[in-house]
């Protein structure tokens, strides 16, 4: 498994070591013996000093480089190959597109995974950035030469995740896209006019909360007006196909493709516009939507929803007499700076670092995993180089603020106190109350976690974030062609905010007392196995993502942390965290799922804002 690419082995080795894998025959392993004799002696560290591959030809020293990721011989061999071939689109859509298709056909079999591409794109990048004085110098004589076709792609307003969309951005320039990226937080009318400006073939958009759900379809509407018939992508991690159906689709007239994986991205493309193929795609795609919407019809009218009357009648019957309630040593707020980062890291959790890769697993188990293992222990590697640089160098900037409260359930909503005779009123956070009917369970809010007058509870929340640093440090290495380490720092200040929220609720349980006598694992943290609940606004119990604007109220955060919210109530810098603190000892994460008019109602007026305002940011649940 540590070897190499499987195809890569030679053949006789290959031969003789899946004879005594697969046990094929008696004298299997006394062969591979007498095999491995001639290797006496010889250094095992031969991949790196191996050079035999500059002996081939140039073609194949090409593909080399690009599989592997080798950058140090790319300009010299793209240079001998436009000397050779005299016009530098000719290198690029021959020898190197040639090598991106050997790479896309071992990506596409599973032999290859997301890291190597990347890296195979930043070989690729830099052999075009090779070549792009002399296409310059080209198109000065020659201005209607033509181009591949141009993909246009930005996070939507209001939202700030870019690692799946700069992954898809890579892969597509791997496969001889002109990829026009406008980065994070792109109004709509930014977009059309760049499309226009660049005459984009297809646009993509990216979005991770829930309100840019809503940004799409604003997009799409935009695009019709304007006539336009450009295929639409829409892709991030709330993005659904039958969200897209319902929703998004019936407002565009031209193709619209949700891609839930960068992996399927090119294939989708390919079809898009391909003369040939497009025409019965977009007819499949109008269908398989239809289908979706047809399924959601039914699903809707097979949903049955309880009045939220009834549903708060039963909602979990709690004894609060049962339960000993903890007070904290310390009310009010705290701000924490200066946090040393190598305290944070035992915090990590690895897993979703992979899932960011497309590497399906958990960690540490994912690190000997049939098929991801060799790579994933790669990118493993990789990822704690840059983090150890990134701990040694201080080159982020940890901040937290918190703080714990008096407080109390009225109904569904709980109320934060200023002092402890509870009196004056600090802030009221508001949950919603699940309708769906689930046989034998009572319908769950949050609000149920933190026990109602007469007792005395409290509730609290925070925000942590890694600084605007994070951000700024990946674009050194952006610029410098190099995607793949701009993405692992990305990927990495996410992780690292997510663990300071987990170290962060350790300092604050042992505050509140029950954590002194908790005695966790990091892997027990993981598994949320510590008392109560850290529930964080736009996740399933509370999907609301406008509730930020109480908590950072109640922290002062924008202040203390320098975290911002944008209008859609996106965190920025992104990697940033928050949440909220209840301390019930049985209290879990659950999903809120759908909600009925009467309470969208009934929590727009607690709220005081609109019902058509709610609507929008519950759209969702609704
Ligand atoms: N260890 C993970 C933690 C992030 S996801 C990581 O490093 O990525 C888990 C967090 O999301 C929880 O700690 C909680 O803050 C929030 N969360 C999870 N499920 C939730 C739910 N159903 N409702 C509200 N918040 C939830």
């Amino acid at each position: 498994g540590m070897l190499e690419i499987y195809e890569d082995i030679k053949p006789d080795l290959k031969e003789k070591v899946e004879d005594v894998l697969f046990n094929r025959h008696p004298n299997a392993t006394d062969d591979l013996i007498d095999f491995s004799e001639q290797f006496k002696g010889q250094s095992n560290k031969k991949d790196r000093n191996d050079l035999s591959w500059r002996e081939k030809s140039l073609g194949e020293r090409i593909t080399h480089s690009l599989v592997h990721g080798i950058t140090e011989y790319i300009d010299k061999d793209t240079e001998e190959a436009r000397a050779g071939l005299g016009r530098p689109l000719d290198v690029i859509e021959g020898p190197l597109m040639d090598g991106m298709r050997v790479v896309g056909d071992l990506f596409g079999s599973g032999k290859m995974f997301l890291p190597q591409v990347v890296k195979s794109a930043r070989v690729m990048k830099k052999a075009v950035a090779y070549l792009e004085p002399f296409m310059e110098e080209e198109k000065k004589k020659n201005p209607n030469q033509k181009e591949q076709g141009t993909f246009l792609i930005a996070t939507v307003k209001g939202d700030v995740h870019d690692i799946g969309k700069n992954i898809v951005a890579v892969v597509l320039a791997c496969n001889g896209y002109k990829v026009e990226d406008m980065g994070v937080m792109v109004p709509c009318d930014q977009i059309l006019k760049k499309a226009e400006e660049i005459n984009a073939d297809i646009i993509g958009l990216s979005g991770l909360i829930t309100p840019s759900l809503d940004e799409m379809i604003f997009n799409a509407s935009e695009m019709e007006k304007l006539g336009l018939k450009k295929p639409l992508l829409i892709g991030g991690a709330t993005t659904s196909k039958m969200h897209t159906a319902v929703k998004i689709a019936p407002h565009y007239s031209g193709p619209i493709v949700q891609v839930g994986d960068a992996s399927l991205v090119v294939d989708v493309c390919q079809k898009l516009l391909s003369d040939k193929e497009s025409e019965q795609y977009h007819r499949e795609l109008k269908e398989s939507q239809a289908a979706l919407v047809e399924r959601f019809n039914e699903g809707r009218a097979n949903t049955k929803l309880t009045p939220i009357n009834e549903a708060r009648e039963k909602s979990p019957q709690i004894d609060w007499d049962q339960h000993t309630l903890e007070a904290p040593d310390k009310l009010g707020l705290s701000v924490w700076e200066n946090i040393p980062l190598d305290q944070i890291v035992p915090y990590i959790d690895w897993s979703p670092f992979f899932w960011t890769w497309e590497m399906k697993g958990t960690y540490p188990k994912i690190l000997d995993s049939e098929k991801y293992g060799t790579e994933a222990k790669k990118l493993f590697k990789d990822a704690n180089k840059v983090l150890n640089e990134i701990v040694k160098n201080n080159r982020f900037s940890p901040r937290a603020v918190w703080g714990l409260w008096p407080a109390n359930s009225e109904g569904d909503d709980v109320r934060l106190f200023k002092g402890s005779d509870r009196k004056e009123t600090l802030e009221v956070f508001h949950f919603l109350r699940q309708q769906k009917e689930k046989e034998g369970q009572p319908f769950k809010s949050l609000a149920d976690f933190v026990a109602p007058k007469g007792y005395e509870d409290y509730c609290g929340g925070f925000v942590v974030t890694m600084g605007p640093e994070v951000e700024s440090y990946a674009k050194t290495f952006e610029d410098d062609g190099d995607d793949y380490t701009s993405i692992l720092i990305k990927a990495i200040g996410d992780r690292l905010a997510e663990a300071l929220a987990e170290m962060l609720h350790k300092k604050v349980r042992d505050n509140w007392k029950f954590g002194l006598k908790e005695n966790l694992t990091q892997e027990d943290l993981i598994k949320e196995k510590y008392r109560g609940v850290r529930p964080a606004p736009g996740y399933p119990a509370c999907p609301d993502h406008t509730e930020k604007e109480i908590l950072w109220r109640l922290l002062d955060a924008e202040k203390n942390t320098g975290a911002k919210l944008t209008e859609n109530y996106a965190m920025y810098p992104a990697s940033s965290v928050s949440g909220l603190y209840m301390q019930y000892p049985d209290s879990k994460y659950f999903n809120l799922g759908k909600i009925d008019n009467d309470q969208l109602e009934d929590y727009a007026k607690r709220k005081g804002k609109t019902i058509d305002e709610m609507k929008r940011w519950l759209a969702p649940n609704l």
